[in-house]
């Protein structure tokens, strides 16, 4: 794997542990030779990966839409910085040029970006693995509601397998880079629920 996109928070939060952890990934995927793809914004935990990939010599590229250009503020140490019209033309991009996905704690905006890669996933559009870095327990209760999901009915175990987690950078890479897609039929089939 060459190639991770991430999302996650165009703010710090309350818990300077998340930017630490933010940082660490971005230095960890320099390391290991694994150029970054993100939104663009030098605030946030977004800030905070991207600094990381830079301080530690990696290559970075963010995708930002025009009309956030001001408002996220754009980082100016990138290795790439490519502009788009439309919040869709960013994901598509951020899309198209990884093998991956990571998310870090965040909000609306990371959490949209999280279950469109997931549903695309899900309906065979791509075959990348997708990690939740459950950075001090802020994704359990997500991971519970899609547990809660499978309960009821509304996802089979075969989907809910295509979302991996990890608390810890490395273990989450290492299931990243071993993923190989299930099979899934084209359409959603009540027999795998
Ligand atoms: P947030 O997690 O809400 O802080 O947002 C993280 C990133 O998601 C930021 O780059 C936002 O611009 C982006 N974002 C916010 N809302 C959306 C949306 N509806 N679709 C796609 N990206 C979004």
């Amino acid at each position: 794997m060459k190639k991770i996109t991430v999302f996650c928070g165009s703010s710090d939060g309350v818990n300077p542990l998340f930017g630490d952890i933010a940082y660490q990934l971005g230095a960890q995927l320099a390391q290991e030779d694994i150029a970054l793809i993100y939104g663009g914004a030098k605030i946030g935990l977004m800030g905070k990966v991207a600094n990381g990939a830079i301080e530690a010599g990696g290559k970075v590229t963010g995708v930002l839409p025009y009309f956030l250009g001001s408002k996220e503020i754009a980082h100016d140490q990138l290795t790439e910085i490519i502009m788009v019209n439309t919040m869709h033309d960013r994901k598509m991009i951020m899309h198209e040029r990884c093998e991956g996905f990571i998310a870090l704690p965040g909000g609306f905006g990371t959490f949209e970006e999280l279950f469109e890669v997931l549903t695309w996933a899900q309906l065979g559009l791509h075959q990348k693995p997708i990690g939740l870095l459950n950075v001090n327990g802020f994704y359990n209760p997500l991971i519970q509601m899609v547990e809660t999901m499978v309960n009821h009915g509304y996802l089979s175990e075969l989907h809910q397998s295509m979302l991996l987690k990890s608390a810890t950078i490395t273990d989450l890479l290492a299931q990243m880079k071993n993923y190989n897609a299930p099979e899934v039929p084209k359409w959603i089939n009540k027999d795998l629920i």
